[in-house]
């Protein structure tokens, strides 16, 4: 749906807020760092000084999913650490995003066997996810910038 759709369905007053609440969702984003592997070493890359994500508004961790808005899941996930994975994306408060990082996140990647899970989609909603192993910073990047469009065109109240 366009602007101009999503302007006469919600009305102008409604759909100003919307824009201006979610323009500040999109720029301050409060990441969960859930690191179980190699992955991590670029994530830990991409949160450096030479690609600043800051100016993404983005750079901030928090070690508590109640202080987080942005679940960064980096790495495998087997079945071991499953529950506790949606234990701390339970315990976020909507509204919620989840960034799967790496192809071992997103489907298993080479880990076709009994422990690994084939994807966190399967425990819990993603919503985008980043290829590669691992992927490059730019991929990363251009991942973040994808949800903030997401965040930018979302509803104003999230159930
Ligand atoms: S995608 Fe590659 S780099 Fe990332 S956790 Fe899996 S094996 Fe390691």
């Amino acid at each position: 749906m366009s602007d101009h759709e999503d302007t006469l369905q919600e009305g102008y007053f409604t759909s100003t807020v919307r824009a201006a609440v979610n323009w500040g969702r999109k720029y301050s984003l409060f990441q969960y760092p859930f690191v179980t592997a190699c992955c991590g070493m670029e994530y830990m890359s991409v949160n450096s000084g030479h690609f600043d994500i800051s100016r993404f508004g983005a750079e901030v961790p928090r070690f508590s999913p109640r202080q987080s808005d942005l679940l960064w899941v980096v790495g495998t996930i087997n079945h071991k650490n499953a529950p506790t994975l949606k234990r701390v994306y339970e315990q976020m408060c909507d509204p919620k995003w989840v960034i799967s990082f790496g192809v071992c996140a997103s489907s298993g990647g080479f880990y076709d066997n009994y422990a690994a899970v084939p994807g966190i989609d399967h425990i819990i909603p993603v919503d985008v996810y980043i290829p590669g192993c691992p992927p490059r910073p730019e991929q990363i990047m251009d991942g973040l910038m994808l949800l903030m469009d997401k965040v930018q065109k979302g509803p104003l109240m999230i159930r």
